[in-house]
């Protein structure tokens, strides 16, 4: 690893303004990603802005919302007993994410800007257009057993591997930013985006851009939830499908759905189609399935992957059964 300077930022602006001094300067909230990245040299910054000491811990509700500042921790949202009860997806979402200590250390900030676990990224002997732009890309023809069946390019088929923000895309949610141009407001389903030609770039974040907060607008999505994610070990791994539901259900009718996939996609991957169709169905397997088999229209896959065509529309017919039945 090189030797870098880090600075503590004690305002909003002054680390803008701090990060925005050195092209290569990056924020650093709990460091599990980005300390990761640097020791396997797959980013080198000569400068690192701790955030930490900013005033973005905070748990609020609102009216109308509930505002999660940026460096809540992931084991701090996921156990707070009003998140438990009023959005009861973002806390099963962020449970199912790593590990007790490491969600001790996660931020949500952090969490939403983690690199893909794409292994050729890792890497620095390997091409990988993501790393390198023009470099090619390893995982197409090579070992991609992780990787996207949605949305891919021919430049990169890496998917984004939070849990957290596959709730947070079904919950609507809103992230708030602030920059060298000021503040702004991003919704959660644009915040990440698909690799086109240029997969260097995860998200519509600006360069230099802090995440403040996350805001989740007041929702009756308080019972019928579930996440349910498929990995190779029941803790510490990433997810191979995960899939967010939420069921606003009145006398066995569904009134409202949402639903998203994590795993799949290089961004978290919402159902609004199967949304659609669910809404105003009466519960029962056969509409499930239905909603399943709407979802993987389109869905590729590149080999190794092969088996998330089936895992997919059997994890969501999954997690809808075991939503509805709370
Ligand atoms: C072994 C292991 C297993 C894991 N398993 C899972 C899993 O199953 N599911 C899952 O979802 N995650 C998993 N993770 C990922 C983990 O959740 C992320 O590493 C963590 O959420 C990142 O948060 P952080 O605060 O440590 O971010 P950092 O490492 O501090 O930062 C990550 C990136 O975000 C930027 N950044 C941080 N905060 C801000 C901000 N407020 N504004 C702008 N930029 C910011 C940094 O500059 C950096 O580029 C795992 C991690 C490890 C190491
Ligand atoms: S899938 Fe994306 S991250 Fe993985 S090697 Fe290809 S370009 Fe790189």
């Amino acid at each position: 690893m090189k030797n870098f300077q880090i600075i503590k930022a004690l305002s909003p602006s002054s680390a803008v303004t701090s990060v925005s001094k050195e092209p290569s300067a990056k924020f650093i909230a709990g460091g599990t990603n980005l300390v990761d990245l640097m020791k396997k040299n797959v980013v080198a910054p000569d400068k690192l802005v701790d955030i930490n000491g900013l005033d973005f811990k905070k748990i609020e509700f609102l009216k109308g919302k509930v505002s999660i500042g940026a460096l809540a921790k992931n084991s701090q949202v996921a156990e707070d007993p009003s998140i438990k009860e009023k959005h009861p997806l973002l806390a099963l979402a962020l449970a199912a994410g790593a590990s007790q200590q490491i969600r001790h250390m996660a931020t949500v900030g952090g969490n939403m800007l983690q690199k893909t676990r794409c292994s050729y990224f890792y890497n620095t002997d390997m091409p990988c257009n993501k790393r390198v732009p023009k470099s090619g890309c390893g995982a197409i023809g090579g070992s991609n057993r992780m990787h996207a069946i949605f949305g891919a390019s021919e430049s990169c088929i890496a998917v984004h591997p939070s849990d957290m923000c596959v709730a947070l895309t079904a919950l609507d949610a809103t992230v708030l930013v602030e920059g060298p141009k000021g503040k702004r407001q991003i919704k959660f389903i644009d915040f990440h985006r698909l690799p086109g030609n240029t997969p260097e770039k995860d998200n519509t974040l600006l360069d230099k851009e802090l995440i403040t907060s996350v805001e989740i607008p007041d929702n009756n999505f308080t019972k019928n939830v579930h996440y349910l994610k498929v990995r190779d070990r029941s803790s510490y791994a990433f997810a191979l499908v995960s899939v967010a539901v939420a069921l606003d259900i009145q006398n066995n009718t569904i009134v409202s759905a949402r639903l998203a996939m994590g795993g799949v996609a290089h961004k978290p991957w919402r159902l609004t189609e199967s949304e659609e169709f669910l809404k105003g169905k009466i519960i029962s397997e056969t509409i499930f399935k239905q909603a399943a088999d709407l979802a993987m229209k389109g869905a590729k896959s590149y080999g190794d992957n092969d088996f998330k065509l089936t895992l997919g529309p059997n994890a969501i017919v999954e997690a809808l059964t075991i939503a509805s039945s709370k």
